[in-house]
């Protein structure tokens, strides 16, 4: 492989190799805090650590880093399971950094002992105000030189469940010149009194993420800790963090940093999906309209897309947003190569065929994939009243319309060609039916001359008595402005689409799709990509659109 194609984060790898360290101790760990479902964003992560993986066939864990009871529920890790194993991915490990709590204790016990950490007892306000600033050492905490027995002794309280939440820390007694604020005595344990969701109430101490993190990746003997740029300046602390543990015997993990994906017209922090779910902007945490894996699966995305799409995005060292019309582009391009097609109108109109037979129907056959071979054909029924869009009618067209119109001709697709008769309109001049004749010796792949003539449109239809009626959602985006949280002035809530989502509460279907599965993906003739929302039940199917055939978003 060409050493071109290789991301900056395979650079450092292939350089480490180069400088002999061996293949076998590669790994890797994808660490989730379990606190929301995963987004988009999340993918880029899980693409690159998995990616890795696969390529070098290290072992990647699935680490969840669990270290904030108050936010964090099981809802979240079984979410959070099933979208990567639906991505595609295998974890070699399923570990919790909450496992680890003993040995992250036993071990700020250790720096206690000597003389790297002590507790602190002043409010969190003090201590914020004696950090200084980039500019300006920190002060010192009064109680920085407590004796170590004390702060053992406090330190053991605290574990003990002694003190009210808030009372007292434990931090590391680092620098408080540091130039990096946050070698400045960071805060290693605070005590905080809640329920957590794998180890109850046993533990009213937790870890920092920085103290929990790097010495997780001691533990489980990761090798490369790769995580988003704003942990740049972390690395200091997380250094430090693991000089203090290391065996020179083992491996010492090491992080590095790459861009977080963002992605146009949308908001990816799970905080602010949080509020779009409890505010009720969506449905959920699935709803078709988010950024995460779930309301991708939804809304019909497939692991392929997003994972191609992860490709092309590639992985940065610089922040920048991604276009989300290349994750469209990426669905698009899977749905063509594997989309049945299918024939739905969502706009009626009723047409009738006065020269075809009252009461017949015959069965024609729709071609399932012209994108893949074999993939064979599907009954369509057919008969004397079908409904078409109403868009693809007009009295009088005009030179440059070639869809229906009075006097003209189309093709019925995989049927016959038809000839615009005349109307009936209700009083309102609104059209109630369509009337033409049709040529029946022009029916698609019958072999005879008609069924080859050329005309300037093809429609789709459904017959009206073999219908099925359904319900079809069509999305738009969530946010009219392509960086919804980059305004100062304005919180992202402002920016948000009213018009994000259309209901069609009767669309007719043609009766194949009866059948449609949740995993099932289809090409409305004309129309895009849709598939079933798991709100379908049996009578009342719903569908979701994915996206349309073509680009068709205006900038
Ligand atoms: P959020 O702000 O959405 O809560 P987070 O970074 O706090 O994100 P974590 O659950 O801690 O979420 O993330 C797990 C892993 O995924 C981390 O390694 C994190 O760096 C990575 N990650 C999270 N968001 C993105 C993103 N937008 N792009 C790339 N990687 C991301
Ligand atoms: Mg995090
Ligand atoms: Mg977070």
């Amino acid at each position: 492989e060409s050493t071109e194609s290789l991301n900056f984060i395979e650079h450092i790898i292939e350089e480490d190799l180069a400088a002999g360290f061996s293949k076998e101790n590669l790994r890797f760990r994808f660490p989730p805090e379990p606190n929301g479902y995963l987004h988009i964003g999340h993918a880029a992560s899980i693409c690159l650590n998995f990616g890795l993986g696969e390529k070098y066939q290290a072992p990647v864990n699935l680490r969840f880093d669990d270290t904030n009871p108050s936010k964090e529920e099981q809802e979240y890790v079984d979410a959070i399971k099933r979208d990567i194993a639906w991505l595609g991915f295998k974890w070699a490990n399923e570990c919790y950094a909450s496992d680890y709590f003993q040995q992250l204790h036993d071990w700020a016990v250790e720096l206690v002992k000597k003389d790297k950490a002590y507790v602190d007892q002043q409010t969190s306000e003090q201590i914020a105000s004696q950090k200084g600033s980039p500019t300006t050492s920190g002060t010192d905490s009064p109680y920085r030189n407590r004796p170590i027995e004390e702060s053992l002794d406090l330190f053991e309280r605290m574990k003990n469940g002694e003190f009210p939440a808030g009372t007292y820390v434990l931090r590391a007694k680092i620098d408080m010149t540091s130039p990096n604020m946050h070698m400045r005595d960071p805060i290693l344990y605070r005590i905080l009194k809640a329920h957590h969701h794998r180890t109850g109430n046993k533990w009213c101490i937790y870890p920092m993420y920085d103290w929990a993190h790097g010495e997780s990746d001691y533990i489980e003997q990761v090798s490369h800790s790769l995580c988003t740029l704003e942990f740049k300046a972390h690395r200091e602390l997380y250094d430090w963090y693991l000089d203090q543990i290391v065996d020179p015997a083992k491996l010492r993990p090491k992080q590095r940093e790459f861009a977080r994906r963002n992605l146009s017209y949308t908001v990816m922090s799970k905080r602010k999906l949080l509020e779009l779910v409890q505010k009720k902007v969506v449905a959920g945490w699935d709803d078709p309209r988010m950024p995460t894996i779930s309301g991708l699966r939804r809304r019909g995305y497939t692991p392929t897309s997003i994972r191609k799409f992860s490709d092309l995005a590639g992985i940065a060292k610089r922040d920048n947003i991604t276009d989300v019309s290349l994750l469209e582009f990426c669905i698009r391009e899977d749905l063509n190569q594997t989309a049945t097609r299918v024939m739905g109108v969502l706009n009626p109109v009723k047409l009738v065929i006065t020269n075809y037979p009252e009461g017949k129907s015959e069965i024609l056959h729709l071609e399932n994939n012209p994108e893949e071979a074999n993939s064979g054909t599907h009954e369509v029924p057919f008969s004397r009243e079908l409904y078409i869009e109403r868009e693809d009618f007009k009295e009088d067209g005009g030179k440059n319309f070639f869809r229906l119109s009075l006097g003209n001709e189309v093709r019925l697709k995989s049927a016959y060609i038809i000839k615009g008769e005349s109307v009936i309109k209700d009083a309102s001049g609104e059209i109630q039916e369509i009337h033409c004749t049709y040529d029946p010796d022009s029916r698609s792949g019958s072999g005879t001359e008609a069924s080859e003539r050329k005309v300037k449109g093809t429609l789709h239809w459904v017959s009206i008595a073999h219908a099925i009626k359904a319900e079809v959602r069509e999305y738009d985006r969530l946010f009219l402005d392509e960086a919804p949280d980059a305004h100062e002035e304005k919180g992202f809530l402002e920016f948000i689409n009213p018009n994000s989502l259309n209901i069609i509460k009767e669309a007719y279907l043609e009766p194949f799709l009866a059948k449609a599965t949740l995993e099932d993906k289809f090409q409305f003739q004309r129309l895009g990509y849709f598939t079933l929302d798991p709100d379908s039940k049996e009578g009342h199917l719903v569908f979701n659109k994915t996206v349309g055939l073509k680009d068709t978003w205006a900038k």
